[in-house]
């Protein structure tokens, strides 16, 4: 790239389309802190003292997210990052990336907290995955709803304020249409609850690179030379969500700027349906205790059409 910085004159290293802004390395550092600042203010969503667990996956993601964190919260010394990985047990991937999440870690000085499906349920996720009787739910579906649980689990044992996650603006843009797509609209109040409208029992999430695309995460990530781990999980298989990544990523391509429009309607949508529908009612579940909106929570529900016999921790 034989361009010059548009800050500051230097060689440029990356081309920020959606700013029409290219950055040498330097610059490229500034405006990703000064863009997740922006994010983090405008969203009101950390305050002063907070222990913030972060999640971590040993993925490009949450590396840029935990690196950029870590130079943010170095101003603020009475905050504290406690980065956490859920252990899913999936062999051979979820092992290599804690390596990666663990030499990350280290590398800024901090100490990674890490919590297993197999502690916490009694299983990890290639045993629930093998004990499925219907395979039309996917790995997926089962990882998810745990993972969610095992994280908030995590973060209530450590005292955490809030549950920082590292999804980017092209994972929030795929996810608001495929919510759309699925008529699931609120859903999309749900995935944009403010920190300000907490539910009792229920960690606060914050996703602090949400405005950061995909490129700009693989070239903060790339320049700075962050320890990831980049090999998909075997049970990767999401239709819907890699269509509609092909299909935004040439929206984007040929206009930039689509993404962040979709998050900006995304967050639209969110608010003024959070104001008309009724509050959200909060529950505890029979079986387990934990949140939920119904009688029997999700995980519960899961679990309980796993063949009782083998479960290791009844
Ligand atoms: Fe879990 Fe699916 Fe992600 Fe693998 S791809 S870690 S199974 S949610
Ligand atoms: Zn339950």
């Amino acid at each position: 790239m034989s361009q010059k910085c548009s800050k500051c004159n230097s060689p440029a290293v990356y081309l920020r389309r959606y700013t029409s802004e290219a950055l040498c390395k330097s610059c490229l550092i500034k405006t990703t802190l000064s863009r997740v600042r922006r994010t983090i203010n405008r969203k009101k969503m950390l305050q002063r003292g907070d222990r913030v667990a972060v999640a971590i996956s040993g993925g490009k993601d949450s590396a840029v997210l935990l690196d950029v964190l870590h130079r943010i919260e170095s101003n603020f010394p009475d905050s504290e990052l406690i980065p956490v990985t859920i252990d899913e047990g999936i062999k051979g991937y979820r092992d290599e990336a804690l390596e990666s999440a663990k030499a990350l870690v280290h590398s800024l000085g901090l100490k990674l907290e890490v919590r297993s499906f197999e502690d916490i349920f009694g299983l990890s996720l290639d045993e629930v995955v093998q004990l499925r009787s219907d395979v039309t739910v996917g790995a997926c579906s089962y990882c998810g709803v745990l993972r969610r649980r095992a994280l908030n689990t995590a973060a209530l044992d450590i005292g955490a304020d809030v549950i920082a996650t590292g999804h980017n603006l092209d994972d929030e843009a795929q996810t608001i249409m495929m919510n759309m797509m699925r008529g699931d609209s609120q859903r999309i109040v749900r995935t944009n609850r403010p920190r300000d409208k907490p539910i009792e029992g229920l960690v606060s999430r914050i996703k602090p690179i949400l405005e950061l695309s995909e490129r700009d995460v693989v070239a903060y990530s790339h320049h700075l030379e962050l320890p990831y781990h980049d090999v998909p999980c075997p049970y990767y298989r999401e239709a819907m969500r890699n269509d509609l990544r092909d299909f935004l990523n040439e929206m984007e391509h040929k206009r930039p700027g689509t993404l962040l429009a979709i998050l900006r309607s995304g967050e639209a949508i969110a608010a003024s349906l959070e104001a008309n529908t009724h509050a959200f009612q909060s529950e505890r579940c029979e079986k387990c205790g934990e949140v939920t909106s119904g009688q029997i929570c999700k995980v519960c529900r899961l679990m309980d059409e796993l063949p009782k016999r083998e479960r290791i921790a009844d």
